[in-house]
């Protein structure tokens, strides 16, 4: 996937890391307020439970979480893309 620096479209002072998928970017700092939201349900509870650095490096695990915590639901496409990302950090930061 192609991936490219964007400049975050809220602040206009950051730079945001995209894939050619998303069609706006903003940065951890704009969105941390939005991130902060309570989750009731205990498995997603769980699947949103990764290291807070995850979502400062990718912005597609925030929009994810976000949508999450706006409508209370996700569809089966996101939670699969959402863990096979998680998955693939994870296995990133094993291999440095
Ligand atoms: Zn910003």
């Amino acid at each position: 996937m192609v991936k490219y620096q964007q400049k975050c479209m809220k602040c206009r002072k950051n730079y945001v890391l995209v894939s050619s998928r998303q069609r706006y970017a903003i940065c951890y700092e704009c969105q941390k307020q939005e991130l902060k939201g309570k989750i009731k349900d205990p498995k997603m509870k769980k699947m949103f439970d990764i290291p807070e650095e995850f979502y400062m490096k990718n912005s597609f695990l925030r929009d994810i979480k976000i949508k999450y915590l706006q409508f209370g639901e996700l569809t089966e496409k996101q939670i699969e893309a959402f863990k096979k990302t998680v998955k693939k950090m994870k296995e990133e930061q094993k291999s440095i």
